[in-house]
């Protein structure tokens, strides 16, 4: 039995791909393969691993191709998934992406404007998930005196809150080489609010590459078509990547009030400290997360991310 990689998933059809190699060959799914739990509406995503068959009416030397596809039997377990939930009630939920080594945020501090808030929603969403989360900050040969101060008071925050902030400028290609050297042998996904430079960012790491520009609309991301707008990539240097189409489709996830503090990594570090448990850290008296606000180690605008996402919870799915 052999394995490979969805690359693609339309409709009823898959585009996979075998470890190591990038001979992409049409799939069909085996009957119903349920994942145990889940209220997925799609039992295979891109970037899942799984066990195929090659078909029983192909001649020896033939290729597997859409009238003779490979069939896949089993998804093998995945190291972690991204899901978007449906905002109707039926409650399915869709998973767009599996086996993710880790997440590029693509920001600027020219245009478009970050907005911190949103920043710390999506990093929140990447803890939630277990996925690795990297900042790249984009356009800075446009930067003058101002947004370079503004850039280093950002670098403080997301540094000091244990992220990766990565510098590039996807018109000079500076920074791209070491962002190159990143993706190498791992799966990486993109995101990004439109007009920050993700487009140009992927082409400038493979001038191969043709993403899918601009945003798509919320009602193309419901249902079942979503994974349509998700494909993996190659990068020719090595290292796959898969871009969202715009930041809305990398959906936030449910996380219950007490615990969204759990999320935020430097809060994490000291919530154990707290004198009571569980702990808001808004109120309480002897509040560690309050203290160490107040001492600097946590930056306010982190704070305020998170005193925003309480007050918020049940608002967002
Ligand atoms: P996307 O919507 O995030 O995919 O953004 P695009 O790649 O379409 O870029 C949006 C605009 O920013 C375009 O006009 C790009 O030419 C410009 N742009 C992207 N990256 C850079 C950069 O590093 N420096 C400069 N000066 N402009 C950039
Ligand atoms: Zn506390």
């Amino acid at each position: 039995m052999d394995t490979a990689t969805v690359v693609k998933h339309t409709g009823s059809h898959y585009l996979l791909t075998e470890p190591e190699r990038w001979d992409l060959f049409p799939a069909v799914l085996r009957g119903r393969i349920r994942l145990k739990g889940s209220s997925a509406t799609n039992p295979v995503a891109v970037g899942d691993k799984v066990r195929f068959e090659r078909p029983s009416g192909l001649l020896p030397g033939e290729n597997m191709s859409v009238e003779n596809p490979a069939v896949i039997t089993e998804v093998l377990p995945r190291k972690n998934y991204i899901i978007r939930k449906s905002t109707n009630l039926s409650r399915q939920s869709h998973i767009i992406a599996a086996n993710l080594d880790r997440s590029f945020i693509v920001v600027t501090m020219d245009y478009p404007e970050v907005k911190l808030p949103f920043l710390d929603r999506i990093l929140v969403t990447c803890e939630v998930y277990g996925i690795p989360a990297v900042i790249v900050v984009n356009k800075i040969d446009l930067y003058d005196a101002g947004h370079k101060e503004m850039l280093t008071a950002f670098r403080n925050i997301y540094e000091n809150a244990g992220y990766q902030v990565k510098e590039v400028s996807a018109v000079t290609g500076e920074g791209v080489d070491e962002l190159r050297e990143m993706c190498r042998g791992s799966l990486s996904l993109f995101s990004g609010v439109s007009g920050v430079g993700k487009s140009s960012l992927i082409k400038a790491l493979d001038p191969s590459l043709e993403p899918k520009t601009g945003e798509i609309s919320e009602a193309h991301l419901q249902g079942r078509h979503t994974t349509t707008f998700y494909e993996m990539y190659r990068l020719a240097t090595g290292g796959y990547i898969i871009d969202t189409p715009g930041i809305r489709g990398f959906g936030l996830v449910d996380v219950a009030k007490e615990e969204i503090a759990l999320y935020f990594p430097e809060m994490l570090k000291v919530a154990g400290e707290c004198r009571f448990a569980p702990c808001t850290h808004t109120h309480e008296p002897g509040c560690a997360v309050k203290a160490a606000v107040d001492a600097g180690e946590i930056s306010p605008e982190r704070y305020e991310s998170y005193l925003g996402m309480l007050e918020e919870e049940g608002k967002y799915r």
